[in-house]
């Protein structure tokens, strides 16, 4: 998936959108509460139109941080160890 020039927005192959919350809600400089996740869907839904929404990430085996960027999650990188997980 392709980031779009907005943190936590992600064009797929076929043409949707994906969004990832914690990601989109830090860029916007939100806190991550109900209300504002909420806010930020309508938004977004408003902008984009139908989207699917990613709330999970990748959280790197040696390091413990957790990436939403769907990328690193696909290929298990971790931008922290600059690792993919299958490295020595
Ligand atoms: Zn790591």
């Amino acid at each position: 998936m392709k980031p779009l020039p907005m943190p936590g927005v992600y064009a797929d192959e076929r043409g949707g959108l994906h969004i990832v919350l914690p990601e989109l809600l830090h860029g916007a400089g939100y806190d991550d509460t109900p209300e504002n996740r909420a806010t930020l869907l309508d938004a977004a839904r408003e902008i984009f139109g139908p989207i699917t929404i990613c709330d999970d990430g990748y959280t790197c085996p040696r390091c413990g941080r957790t990436s939403f960027n769907q990328n690193d999650k696909h290929e298990r990188y971790c931008g922290a160890c600059h690792r993919f997980e299958g490295d020595a």
